[in-house]
């Protein structure tokens, strides 16, 4: 039988499904980015920080004690590993009550502090002190190497994101750390467990070859994943064609988002990302969503 449920069409609507707060390493306060939300005239925001849903009901308070029309969907955006590479796992739709959901977030952070110790134990080895301790004075929710990258750059040890991440935090980085994140497999079933919807985020990001990204894309749905983001800032035109096919192939719906995290970077502003084709499964298709 023909399914004749009205279709949302995601080409006539702005949203956002991938956005940091400084719950995470964004800069915006929760209110903030609805806000710039609000002004960027995009009407449906996902906020997923890091390992994080602490931004979440301030977020929903101030839209509904202001009655600002912004819907707003509970996310979050979870480190994992694959066999391929460490990857991100956007959970959209989520119910942060779920008791599985709190326990992978608790251990995440906890072993992101471990992290930043050990990335703090190796810059003091190559002469660069105080790093952590300076961050630790600002209240920090969940430590990223965003926090190291803007504290180094701050202090004179390199000039710009690039560069602190090619000498210090990136692979070949002197204060290189190896993750021990939660599998794939697991935080796909928690997001699961707490009703979301598990999206593999930014794939083209992954230092992997394409090889290597098809079949990571491939074990992300046999693990039980069910979308891939195939738009986002600086994703060219041929990639984007390239991952709508591996999308079609492995039977996933589309999202997109600007992965926004500073309001300088206009390139990744708010709802700013090419849009998806019209008619293909989306991710809109199966969230519960009051329009
Ligand atoms: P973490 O999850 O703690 O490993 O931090 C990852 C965050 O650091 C990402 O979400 C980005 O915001 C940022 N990041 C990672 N790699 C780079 C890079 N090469 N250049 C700039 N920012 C990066
Ligand atoms: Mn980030
Ligand atoms: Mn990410
Ligand atoms: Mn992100």
């Amino acid at each position: 039988m023909q399914n004749k449920e009205p279709k949302i069409n995601p080409t006539s609507l702005n949203y956002d499904f991938h956005s940091h707060t400084h719950f995470s390493d964004g800069l915006l306060s929760p209110e903030e980015l609805v806000s710039r939300a609000i002004d960027k005239s995009v009407v449906i925001l996902a906020i997923t920080d890091h390992d994080s849903v602490s931004g979440l009901k301030s977020a929903h308070d101030y839209c509904v004690n202001n009655e600002l029309s912004l819907q707003l969907v509970n996310g979050i955006e979870l480190s994992a590993s694959s066999d391929f590479s460490d990857i991100h796992i956007v959970g959209l739709g989520i119910k942060t009550e779920s008791n599985e959901l709190k326990k992978l977030v608790k251990e995440q952070k906890s072993k992101r502090w471990e992290r930043a110790e050990a990335i703090n134990f190796k810059l003091k080895k190559v002469g660069v002190d105080n790093i952590l301790e300076l961050i630790k004075e600002e209240q920090v929710d969940v430590i990223t190497r965003s926090h190291f990258a803007q504290k180094l750059i701050k202090q004179g040890y390199a000039k710009d994101n690039k560069q602190v991440f090619k000498r210090f935090l990136g692979r070949k980085g002197k204060a290189k750390v190896i993750n021990n994140w939660e599998s794939m497999e697991n935080c796909i079933q928690v997001i699961h467990e707490a009703g979301g919807l598990a999206v593999l985020a930014h794939p083209t990001r992954y230092a992997i070859s394409n090889r290597k990204l098809s079949y990571l894309i491939e074990e992300f749905k046999i693990a039980g994943g069910d979308g891939l983001e195939v738009s986002y800032p600086s994703l060219n035109a041929d990639q984007g064609g390239w991952l709508e096919v591996q999308r079609v192939k492995n039977d996933l719906l589309a999202s997109a988002g600007s992965d926004f995290h500073y309001p300088d970077l206009k390139w990744s502003d708010l709802g700013r990302f090419r849009p998806v084709k019209n008619d293909i499964p989306h991710v809109l298709d199966k969230l519960v969503l009051s329009l």
